[in-house]
C-alpha cells in the first residue's frame, strides 16, 4: 500500500521541461517573423520573463500586459519589430507543440497512476497547458488539470488548491501530496492549504527552505517516498 495515494502536480518545469521547450519555442517563432536570433537571447528572455511572471503573481499587472511588455522588451533586443498580438499568439502556439517530459516523468507515473488518483495544478496560460496535454504521453494519468487562466486564481492561493481537492472529490488536504519545483507558489500555497509537501528541487540548489515535507532532486526519487 503506498503512503500517498492523491497527488497534484505542478506542470511546468515539474513535469514538463519549460526551459527546453521555452528555448525551442522563443527561437521557431523569431525565425517565422524573419527576426534575428542574437546571442544570449535566450538569457535575455529569461532575464525578463521571471520578473514579469512574479508582477503577474503578485496582481501588479494583468497577463495581457505580461505578454505585451515580453514581446515589446524582445523586440528592442533583437532589433526589429512585429505585431505584438501575432507574435505573441505564434509563440504561444509554438510553446503549446513541445510536449517535452523531463527525464523519468513518464517511467514514473506509470509505475503511480494504478495506485494514485492525480491531478495537475499549473498557473501557466490555456492555450499553452491545454494543447501540450493534449498531445502529451502522460494525459491519460489525469483526472483533472487546473489552469489558473481558467479559474480565475492561481497558486499560491489557497482557493486552487481547495477547488482542485473539490473536483476530486478529496475531503482531507492532509492526505494529499503536492509536487512541484517553485517554492513559493507549490510549496508554500500547499503547505498553507495544509497539504503535504515535495520539492522539486529541479536545479539541485543548496538552500535553506525548511517548509516542505520532502525534496527530490531527480523525478523518479518520488517512489521512494511512496
Ligand atoms: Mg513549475
Amino acid at each position: 500500500m503506498y503512503k500517498y495515494t492523491k497527488l497534484i502536480f505542478d506542470a511546468d518545469n515539474t513535469l514538463f521541461d519549460f526551459d527546453r521547450a521555452e528555448e525551442h519555442a522563443l527561437i521557431k517563432t523569431l525565425k517565422h517573423f524573419e527576426m534575428p536570433v542574437p546571442e544570449g537571447l535566450v538569457e535575455f528572455y529569461r532575464g525578463i520573463n521571471v520578473p514579469l511572471w512574479q508582477q503577474l503573481d503578485a496582481k501588479t499587472i494583468t497577463i495581457q500586459e505580461l505578454k505585451q511588455k515580453r514581446a515589446e522588451q524582445l523586440f528592442t533586443f533583437v532589433g526589429k519589430r512585429a505585431d505584438f498580438h501575432a507574435f505573441s499568439h505564434q509563440y504561444l502556439n509554438e510553446l503549446a507543440n513541445q510536449p517535452v517530459l523531463l527525464p523519468t516523468v513518464e517511467a514514473t507515473l506509470d509505475q503511480l497512476s494504478p495506485h494514485c488518483e492525480m491531478a495537475i495544478i499549473t498557473n501557466g496560460l490555456s492555450q499553452v497547458q491545454n494543447t501540450r496535454f493534449a498531445q502529451s504521453s502522460i494525459q491519460h494519468h489525469f483526472k483533472t488539470l487546473v489552469i489558473s487562466e481558467e479559474v480565475g486564481m492561481s497558486k499560491p492561493d489557497p482557493e486552487i488548491f481547495a477547488h482542485t481537492c473539490e473536483l476530486m472529490q478529496w475531503s482531507n488536504p492532509g492526505e494529499v501530496l503536492m509536487v512541484g519545483d517553485n517554492y513559493h507558489a507549490d510549496i508554500q500555497g500547499a503547505a498553507n492549504f495544509g497539504m503535504r509537501t515535495c520539492w522539486f528541487n529541479l536545479r539541485q540548489v543548496d538552500h535553506a527552505f525548511k517548509e516542505h515535507h520532502y525534496e527530490i532532486r531527480v523525478f523518479d526519487e518520488l517512489l521512494g517516498l511512496m
